[in-house]
């Protein structure tokens, strides 16, 4: 909690606390820092700055995301907080973390390749059923139950899962 003796420092630290533990709407396992969506967050003459990238251009999480994160700032003593969008570099699924990675599988979604992120649009690369690890598994729908995912399918198990395809 911010207090009148609070250093630019110790507020930079507070505000990442606060913003990091605000969820995508989307996939409300995944903080905005699992998603490496939270890029920065400065202090200026005592004014909290937060720096995020969307996800993808037009998300519309990404207003909620900025609402949440005034929320949460406003909620540990920092009211006048601005949220500003970079644009670019724009965002890739590399940049989550294995935390978030990790808590998406347990979700049921089948995280991210990295480094490969461009190939799922050509349907070259192989996605691996969170449900039992198999790569047996085919595309059923490019679009599931919002725009970042796809809707596959485990051959092995049979059972469907979504497929995280943001970039
Ligand atoms: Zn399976």
């Amino acid at each position: 909690m911010v207090t009148a003796g609070t250093n630019d420092s110790a507020l930079r630290e507070l505000a990442w606390a606060a913003a990091a533990q605000v969820v995508d709407p989307e996939i409300p396992v995944l903080t905005i820092a699992d998603l490496g969506v939270l890029r920065e967050v400065s202090v200026v003459d005592g004014q909290v700055e937060v720096a995020i990238t969307p996800t993808y251009s037009g998300c519309p999480a990404m207003n909620m995301i900025a609402l949440e994160i005034e929320l949460a700032l406003a909620r540990e003593g920092m009211p006048n907080s601005k949220v500003r969008t970079v644009l670019s570099p724009a965002w890739t699924t590399d940049w989550m973390s294995d935390e978030g990675r990790r808590k998406l599988k347990d979700y049921g979604v089948a995280p991210p390749q990295t480094g490969g992120g461009r190939r799922a649009l050509f349907g070259e690369q192989q996605v691996a059923c969170p449900q039992c690890g198999s790569t047996n598994t085919e595309v059923l729908s490019e679009f599931g139950s919002t725009s970042c995912k796809a809707l596959w399918r485990c051959i092995a198990c049979s059972e469907p899962f979504d497929y995280f395809k943001c970039h």
